[in-house]
């Protein structure tokens, strides 16, 4: 498998529509699951369950319902999206159901030979232009089509437990499947929520060779061990030990099949423990209740569990099974790993990693080693992807558990691109977008700003540190366009306005939160906005000071927004044709003072009826208006810097960043 041509799978161009029917085969414990996420994400798909067990379906209606009832009851779903969940739902034991459908996801029994019948006879029953894809944990694309008519619209989309949450999906590029499958697939995951990662079609794919191997080598552990031990040491690592998973999964069988199959291919070391076969059920602790392990014990888990996680990572990338950046953050968001493999790595450093890898193979011989030096494991972006597209570098924010939100290493990878190729000839310009559909960006991690409350200086040094990207973009030679995806809040509408246009989609809004946290935005916001759209500032002054929102269109009308888009797949075209009108122009923002609107008074509530602080309200106001007098843009930004300095020396600051980190209201009746 070369690496994908194009990273950003919303780039992807593919003729087929969206599909209208899904079948699944198979109303075990996961084939419910992703029909619930079909469902959810589809409003009008007919969804026909199809198993050989009446009773499984009848479970697996109950199961959808109560799914439903509970998104219901929590405000997840509307009245009216919990109706068309529940309606065109079918169950059906006769495959001739299948007629109509565009595509068919089989997620029946792990078998080989099994699921080898099982597309035969769907074979039979579906259009000539349907998909068929498998749900398989391990067993390659190769193996369960190859035999079929018309092997070229067949793949494995593998899901991850429980999987109408989880955002995983692997997409197995295998050499039948034709390439608009894979692009289609891709295209599909990522436009209804899910992270789509490419890999090989070796058995286990990539993101099992982790887990399973991680849970065989828990089982094998217990030797020495108790489950709750076990699972204890591991939540160091991730957040749900291997046990509790297994029993939260109905993972056993799973795990004796792949690691079955896994040994049979590649050798005897991967043999699955044999207590795995008389064990339904461990009863393990559940997250967040770690229990006491003797030291010498628990470093001997410690040094088994990340030996068999390196082992694996190391061997996943040299045979090029899936990317770097898809490893670590596939083992993050599938199974909650607290840090992914690689950044462990990293982190440990090349002695520690060779110290436990060492250990693991005098111990199992026969497991993966690596081939090169650490570094040449770790060179690769954590946080965004870059494509090539007309002469454009598109780089896309890619933190999709925290909606593309910004922190110091995904803008020092930005600002990477944009150093490496501005004075790039091939190069016209940049284009920055976020991943999926959802957000461009939903502001700036809460990171190190908790610990500088109270210290003025450390807070302006830090605003300062985090501004080192715009910064660059204010002199960059190159058109640098931000195509909205969706929202862009707090720190990301920084980044956004900063760029010398702006496209987005009609969907797309724009708000800063910062003064429901009892902080302002303090890295252009209270600048930026009224030196480019001074006319808008009565705007601004709103958003600054009531959080009030501003939609695509709104922006459209005041002149931010350069062109809107009605379908995401047309975004990045708009941003192109933006650095194209750009180019061979010299953005400057100018530096000279602007007349604006006065503030209105307001009443202290935001637009969500939140209580807000009169004295951040009064350090807005302050900043905004010196702002808009100052006689250079360097002196303007350093007001800005200031005030984030003033307002980290609030008492509302403290109360607002502990409620946050609460998950509870603020209350700056007493704060001030
Ligand atoms: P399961 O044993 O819980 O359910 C399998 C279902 O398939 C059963 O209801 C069974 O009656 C049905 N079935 C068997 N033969 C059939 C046939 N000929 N036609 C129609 N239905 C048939 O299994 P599961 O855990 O849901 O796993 C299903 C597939 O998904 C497996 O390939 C597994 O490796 C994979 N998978 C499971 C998980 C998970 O968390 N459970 C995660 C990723 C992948």
């Amino acid at each position: 498998m070369n690496p994908p041509a194009v990273n950003n799978p919303v780039l992807l161009t593919t003729d087929r529509k969206m599909p209208k029917t899904i079948a699944i085969i198979g109303a075990g414990t996961i084939g419910p699951d992703i029909g619930y996420y079909l469902k959810s994400a589809l409003a009008d798909l007919t969804l026909v369950l199809i198993d050989i067990n009446a009773e499984a379906l009848d479970k697996a209606r109950a199961r959808i319902h109560a799914y439903v009832n509970k998104g219901l009851k929590r405000g997840k779903l509307s009245p009216a999206q919990a109706e068309a969940v529940r309606q065109n739902l079918i169950t059906s034991t006769d495959y001739a159901d299948l007629k109509d459908c565009d595509w068919v996801l089989e997620a029946a029994t792990e078998n080989l030979e099994l699921k080898k019948k099982i597309f035969t006879l769907i074979e039979q029953h579906i259009r000539p232009d349907a998909i068929i894809t498998s749900n398989t944990s391990s067993l390659p694309a190769a193996w369960l089509f190859s035999h079929l008519d018309h092997p070229e619209r067949a793949t494995v989309t593998h899901f991850f437990a429980p999987a109408f949450q989880n955002p995983v999906v692997e997409v197995i590029d295998w050499a039948g499947a034709e390439p608009a499958l894979i692009a289609h697939l891709r295209r599909f995951f990522a436009v209804t929520g899910k992270v789509p990662m490419v890999t090989r079609d070796v058995v286990c794919f990539m993101l099992d060779r982790i887990f399973d191997n991680w849970c065989n080598e828990a089982a094998l552990l217990l030797d020495i061990a108790s489950p709750a031990e076990i699972d204890s040491v591991a939540m160091e690592l991730v957040h749900a030990g291997p046990f509790f998973v297994l029993d939260f999964a109905h993972g056993n069988p799973i795990i004796v099949e792949t690691n079955s199959v896994q040994a049979a291919e590649e050798g005897d070391h991967y043999t699955p423990a044999a207590i795995f076969n008389d064990t339904d059920k461990w009863n393990s602790n559940p997250p967040g209740t770690p229990c006491d392990v003797a030291p010498e014990v628990a470093q001997v888990i410690r040094d088994r569990l990340l030996g068999i996680l390196f082992s694996q990572s190391v061997d996943i990338l040299d045979r090029k099974i899936g990317s770097p950046a898809d490893l670590d953050l596939g083992c993050r968001l599938a199974f909650a790993f607290r840090k992914g493999p690689l950044a462990m790595m990293a982190e440990f450093g090349e002695a520690e990693v060779n110290r436990i890898l060492k250990k693991f193979a005098d111990y199992k011989a026969g497991m993966p080693q690596p081939k090169k030096p650490l570094s040449g494991y770790l060179n690769f972006y954590r946080s965004i992807v870059v494509d090539d597209v007309d002469g454009c570098k598109v780089i896309t924010l890619r933190r999709p558990e925290a909606m593309n939100a910004l922190h110091d290493q995904m803008t020092d990878e930005i600002l990477a691109v944009i150093t490496e190729f501005d004075h790039d000839p091939a190069v016209a310009g940049f284009v920055i977008t976020g991943y999926g559909v959802q957000a461009f960006c939903a502001g700036a991690d809460i990171g190190k700003f908790p610990a500088m409350l109270g210290n003025r200086q450390q807070s302006i040094d830090y605003a300062k540190r985090c501004s080192r990207l715009l910064v660059h973009l204010d002199t960059c030679p190159k058109p640098v366009v931000a195509a909205l995806n969706g929202l862009a809040l707090g720190g990301g509408l920084e980044l956004a306005m900063r760029c010398h246009a702006l496209v987005a989609v009609r969907s797309a809004w724009l708000q800063f939160p910062e003064i429901t946290l009892g902080i302002v935005p303090g890295i252009g916001a209270m600048v930026i906005p009224y030196r480019r759209w001074p006319k808008a500032a009565a705007t601004f002054n709103r958003m600054l000071t009531r959080a009030e929102k501003l939609t695509a269109v709104e922006a459209h009308d005041i002149g931010m927004i350069a062109e809107i888009v009605d379908r995401p797949q047309d975004l990045i075209a708009a941003a192109v044709r933006q650095v194209t009108a750009a180019h061979g122009t010299n953005h400057v923002i100018t530096g000279k003072p602007v007349s604006i609107a006065a503030f209105e008074p307001g009443d202290l509530t935001a637009v969500s009826g939140q209580r807000l602080s009169r004295e951040i309200i009064t350090i807005i106001e302050g900043a905004v208006t010196a702002a808009a007098r100052a006689s250079s843009l360097d002196q303007a930004l350093e007001i800005g810097y200031n005030a984030f300095g003033d307002s980290a020396c609030t008492k509302a600051a403290r109360e607002g960043i502990s409620a946050f980190q609460a998950r509870r209201q603020p209350d700056f009746s007493t704060s001030g």
